[in-house]
């Protein structure tokens, strides 16, 4: 069985890093969100401005797809 899973990522925060590759559509990180700055379809995982950088999503996602860059 073959079935392309790729799914694309829009960032509109410049310091969180997302390995879309490990993502599993699970919708942790959309849940724990307070700023709603998480959308998540079929196809797409985007992280909007409104992301105050409080790094719940990262400590959630259970596959370690989701990294805040530490600001210099
Ligand atoms: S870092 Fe915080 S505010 Fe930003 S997307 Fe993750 S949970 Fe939402
Ligand atoms: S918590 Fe992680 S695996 Fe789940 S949807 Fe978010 S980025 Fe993907």
């Amino acid at each position: 069985m073959e079935e392309d899973e790729g799914i694309g990522v829009h960032l509109e925060v410049p310091d969180m890093l997302v390995t879309i590759e490990k993502c599993m559509h699970c919708g942790a990180c959309v849940g724990t969100c307070p700023e709603n700055a998480i959308y998540l379809n079929d196809v797409l995982l985007e992280f909007n401005s409104d992301c105050t950088r409080c790094g719940r999503c990262v400590r959630m996602c259970p596959v370690g797809a989701l990294k805040l860059e530490a600001k210099a």
